[in-house]
């Protein structure tokens, strides 16, 4: 197994992709801490599919986009699991609107969100990281931060955000045993995107040379790569992962 005994904070993974980064994670035998903003039922399901799996799982209430919080989730896992070997950074929002339209808060909150909160969770784990010299943080960024998208300068401005700060991070941290990339998805089937009118969902397929979305478990086996010795020598890099689109 390509992550036995290793342990993993997923940050998100309440549901969409980063569920599927938790299961596919524990399938290869890895230990995973998650968060989503609140304890709920979702939360506690996740919980159980994951122990059901024969891993120690654990899900937390944590606002990982404030600093604060985000220091006392991974204070909280490191005494529960002991080390962290593996950071995916995944929870992201979006607020999508034209600029003629989209306000400040729009674009606080978006890029407060999906950026913010990388610093915040990569700045909490940095110091355990460097401590045991090893390390894999995995940033889910998108092909969004890479081409740009109508609608969206807020989140591609985030996603954008995302891949020089882990590209500045893997500069600082290599000397230490500490990789981190950027996968970047294309177009994938979550609640994310559950609000796609079908024809524009259509449209946006013809443009995919695959000619249809991924998948969540997709990008949950690209992550296994990124976060496993699968690719040690690897470090700074953005993959894409969006069927072919020629933009990205
Ligand atoms: P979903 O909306 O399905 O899930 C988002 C997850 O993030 C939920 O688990 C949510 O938890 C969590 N979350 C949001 N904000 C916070 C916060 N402040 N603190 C803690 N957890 C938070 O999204 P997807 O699975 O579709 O997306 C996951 C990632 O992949 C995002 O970064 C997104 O930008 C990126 N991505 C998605 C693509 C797509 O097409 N779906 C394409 C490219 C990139 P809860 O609601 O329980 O609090």
């Amino acid at each position: 197994m390509l992550l036995q005994d290793k342990t993993a904070i997923i940050t998100g993974a309440t549901r969409g992709i980063g569920r599927a980064i938790a299961l596919r994670f524990a399938q290869e035998g890895c230990h995973i801490a998650f968060c989503g903003r609140e304890r709920n039922e979702r939360m506690a399901s996740v919980e159980q599919e994951l122990q059901a799996m024969g891993v120690k799982a654990r899900g937390y209430a944590a606002d990982v986009a404030d600093y604060q919080s985000a220091q006392e989730f991974v204070k909280t896992v490191l005494a529960d699991f002991g080390t962290v070997d593996i950071l995916v950074n995944n929870a992201g929002i979006t607020d999508d609107a034209a600029l003629k339209r989209m306000t400040e808060e729009q674009f606080d909150r978006v890029v407060g969100t999906n950026l913010k909160s990388v610093f915040c969770m990569t700045k909490a784990i940095q110091p355990s990281m460097w401590k045991q010299g090893h390390g894999a943080i995995v940033n889910i960024g998108s092909v969004v931060g890479i081409a740009g998208n109508y609608n969206q300068a807020n989140y591609a401005a985030s996603k954008a955000g995302i891949i020089g700060f882990t590209k500045s991070c893997a500069k600082e941290l290599a000397a230490r045993g500490i990789r981190c990339n950027v996968l970047a998805p294309g177009f994938i089937e979550t609640d994310m995107t559950a609000d796609v009118p079908p024809e524009l969902m259509s449209t946006w397929c013809q443009r995919i040379p695959m000619k249809r979305p991924g998948t969540a478990d997709e990008v949950a086996k690209a992550c296994v790569f990124l976060a496993s010795d699968l690719s040690s020598y690897i470090t700074s890099v953005v993959l894409p992962m969006c069927g072919g689109m020629e933009d990205a």
